[in-house]
């Protein structure tokens, strides 16, 4: 369906027709637009716009996969939906493999976003058809982990599952999350946290990644450790309370 480019919502509805259209090609889970709607109200409240604590996140993040010897991006139905190109230019730069990982999961879907992924460029797409639980502690869909997830050190994750973000830290790697709402168990408990809209975020850490990849390991890992994800969500929370 097509907004007119006058009306003063066309941003926030294109991006909802981008999920009604991806539900009904089977990408995304009808769980999944409720989701969307979460992630809008927070958007809603936050301006619709990318703030400076967002920025330092994302860059903090792209430090961090390139400092990282196996990262891995975990992909499920609406960040397939809204960010395909994205996702595979950032595996790219980054140098991460991309992962399907669905809290719905069905056969049909993970092969549905997997060729969403390889349409928009991807070059490999892990995660398709593991019938093993292997995120030990997990007990939903989302423990069947393949390759490129079991062996990262860091792991970017987009509408996620508190507890899944819980069990990848357990194993011992780093999480980056991307997610709206500031008090989420996930946004909680990740390492790094980007509180925007995965349409924004995903742009700002593909240019901060091109910007950081000449810099070596130990310089990447200084601008990781400069960020404080406790005080940068603190910051977000105070902003939807008094914006
Ligand atoms: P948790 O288990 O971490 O507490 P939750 O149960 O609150 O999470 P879920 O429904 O599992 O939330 O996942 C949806 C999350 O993704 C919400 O926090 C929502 O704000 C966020 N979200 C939805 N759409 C977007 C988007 N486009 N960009 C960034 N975040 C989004
Ligand atoms: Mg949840």
């Amino acid at each position: 369906m097509t907004v007119p480019v006058s009306h003063p919502r066309k941003m926030s509805l294109d991006l909802r027709h981008r999920l009604t259209d991806a539900f009904e090609r089977g990408v995304v889970a009808s769980a999944g637009l409720i989701a969307h709607g979460r992630g809008e109200a927070f958007d809603y409240l936050l301006g619709e716009r990318t703030w400076e604590q967002a920025g330092e996140a994302a860059t903090a993040a792209s430090a961090l996969l390139l400092a990282a010897e196996k990262p891995a991006i975990s992909v499920n139905g609406n960040s397939a939906a809204l960010s395909a190109a994205e996702i595979g230019v950032l595996a790219r730069v980054t140098g991460a493999k991309l992962e399907v990982n669905l809290f719905y999961r069905t056969l049909d879907r993970e092969e549905r976003i997997r060729d969403v992924l390889l349409a928009a460029g991807a070059d490999t797409v892990y995660g398709v058809g593991v019938e093993e639980n292997t995120v030990p502690g997990l007990e939903s869909e989302r423990s069947k982990s393949d390759t490129a997830i079991l062996e990262a050190d860091a792991v970017l994750v987009m509408l996620e599952d508190g507890d899944r973000t819980e069990k990848l830290k357990d194993m011992g790697k780093k999480v980056i999350a991307v997610d709206l709402n500031p008090l989420s168990r996930t946004a909680q408990k990740a390492d790094i946290t980007i509180v925007d809209n995965i349409v924004r975020a995903l742009p700002n850490m593909i240019e901060s990644a091109k910007e950081l990849r000449g810099l070596g390991r130990e310089e990447l890992r200084a601008v990781v450790g400069a960020f404080d994800n406790e005080r940068n969500l603190k910051e977000m929370e105070d902003r939807i309370r008094n914006g």
